[in-house]
């Protein structure tokens, strides 16, 4: 049993896919006194943290910050804009698409979760060729909504959501397009204008490097006219009344304002860098992670390096080798947490994470504790991918400033 107060010396090495390491610098900003959430200041906070998330969705419309954390986001955006027996097309491209569905299916909307067949799907990012065809069958547009997941944390895959809005409109289609990127938000690059995505849904502890706590709805106009006529009960997550509370710096119940001084501060370090400099960043890390398990002749769960996802990389472990054990050694000798295989790919990979407060150096860390564990665990590895980041990273110098 591990005791509360275990204290190892050093840094534990949290390279999960989230939640990130938080900065010192957002963990401090957290430290400030909590405030009269009714009170003046409070306001210009409020204003600050939603116009700050405007730009990370990189849209002009309403952004709604919940006490919540992604998967209360999740059920916010489908309660707001859908009704109960609605017909919802999904994508399956892992584990998080799958809980988006069961969540949607406890919500009585009717699902019809499309992918490739088998495991194959959580090999690569959303086929939208196939949303297109069963668009086009669907003559009368029963379908209200379609729903895909842009970074599939559960395999390190991202999928192409302008090819799903093409595609959507190629069928000359008015579903609505739902996406959510809970762990691509602030890490990869996201456009909920530009891209025509109707809602999109954040969280904040993955690429925003704060704890976990605060869950997100980007809006279109469309989805605010959708939010109209939908009938689902809703009260703790209906848009209307946060819109309404938000225009004038408040909200309609207690919002977690510590985190929001922690947000505000994610948002000065993300903005002041620039949202350009910060998914370069992310690319490189995951370059120098991929040259790590290319080199110990490992597969990478992303079948398609075009899609390879900039904040985790899976790794998937030789037949009759379990996955979670490798990762067993790695945390009980070295303490560094990776993520474990999800669902259908349980005990079969693991996932390196490289968001939060990272750098060249703790990537290189994270790959030697796997380097380590996996001899240890007593796999034959083709070479060292220690040797390969770090040559990845010399040979790949940046500008201060992409830091
Ligand atoms: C983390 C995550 C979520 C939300 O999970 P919570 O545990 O509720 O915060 C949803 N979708 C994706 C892709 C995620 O990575």
């Amino acid at each position: 049993m591990l005791k509360l107060d275990f204290h190892p010396s050093g840094r534990h090495f949290l390279q999960i896919p989230g939640p990130s390491p938080v900065p010192d610098r957002i963990l401090r900003a957290m430290s400030l006194p909590t405030i009269d959430h009714r009170g003046p200041e409070f306001a210009v906070l409020a204003f600050k943290v939603i116009a700050d998330m405007q730009k990370i969705f990189q849209t002009q419309h309403p952004v709604m910050i919940y006490p919540a954390s992604g998967t209360g986001a999740w059920e916010a955006a489908l309660v707001n804009t859908l009704s109960v027996g609605d017909h919802v097309l999904m994508y399956e491209t892992g584990q998080f698409a799958t809980l988006w569905n069961k969540l949607a299916t406890r919500l009585g909307i009717k699902t019809e979760f499309i992918g490739m067949p088998g495991s194959e799907g959580w090999r690569h990012g959303v086929q939208a060729d196939l949303i297109e065809a069963r668009l086009k069958a669907d003559t009368n547009h029963t379908i209200k909504a379609v729903c895909v997941v842009h970074n599939e944390t559960s395999t390190g895959v991202t999928s192409d959501i302008p090819a799903v809005r093409r595609a959507m409109d190629n069928a000359k289609h008015p579903a609505l397009l739902l996406v959510d990127t809970v762990s691509g938000l602030a890490a990869i690059d996201y456009r909920h204008d530009a891209w025509g995505v109707d809602v999109t849904v954040g969280g904040s502890q993955k690429g925003l490097m704060l704890p976990p706590g605060l869950g997100f709805n980007a809006l279109s106009p469309k989805a605010i006219e959708a939010s109209k006529k939908s009938t689902m009960p809703k009260s703790f997550w209906a848009w209307d009344e946060m819109i309404e509370f938000n225009k004038t710096g408040y909200f309609p119940s207690t919002p977690n304002t510590n985190l929001l001084y922690g947000l505000s501060e994610a948002c000065d370090m993300i903005l002041g860098q620039g949202l350009e400099v910060v998914f370069k960043r992310h690319k490189r890390w995951s370059d120098g992670a991929c040259a790590a398990v290319t080199a110990w002749g490992l597969p990478i769960q992303c079948a398609d390096p075009a899609l390879h996802s900039p904040i985790l990389t899976g790794v998937m472990t030789p037949e009759g080798v379990d996955a979670d054990a490798v990762r067993k050694v790695i945390y009980e000798r070295f303490d560094c947490s990776l993520g474990t295989g999800l669902g259908k790919v349980k005990g079969r990979m693991f996932r390196i994470g490289h968001l939060g407060d990272c750098n060249d150096l703790t990537v290189i860390a994270a790959v030697s504790a796997c380097e380590m564990g996996l001899k240890l665990s007593g796999v034959k590895l083709a070479g060292s991918g220690v040797q390969a980041a770090m040559d990845y990273f010399s040979a790949h110098p940046v500008p201060a400033l992409i830091r």
